[in-house]
């Protein structure tokens, strides 16, 4: 039996499945947890419901280290959609070509 432990709680259903092909990609297997809760939770928005990413034991740390990363960089930047520089969290639009961020 393998050992899944939880490592990160996703702010809903999209991150969740966004870090969980990033971790896939990198040769670790991901679980979700919770998701299936947000239709049950009915009156809730979506964007509430949060979803537990659990990863396997062996994998836990490299996982861990990762989505730190990952929240790390989430705060101070973001790409641009048009060139694909990446910026500071301070700027609103790209210092170099004066573009937005993706999504
Ligand atoms: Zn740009």
């Amino acid at each position: 039996m393998s050992d899944w432990i939880p490592v990160f709680e996703a702010a809903n259903s999209l991150e969740a499945h966004t870090l969980k092909g990033a971790l896939e990609s990198r040769g670790m297997a991901v679980q979700l947890r919770g998701e299936a809760l947000s239709g049950a939770l009915g009156e809730l928005p979506m964007d509430v419901a949060q979803v537990t990413l659990l990863v396997q034991k062996r994998d836990w740390q490299r996982a861990r280290a990762f989505l730190q990363e990952y929240q790390q960089k989430e705060k101070r930047t973001w790409h641009c959609a048009q060139c694909g520089e990446e910026n500071d969290a301070s700027f609103e639009i790209c210092w170099r070509c004066g573009g937005g961020p993706k999504d």
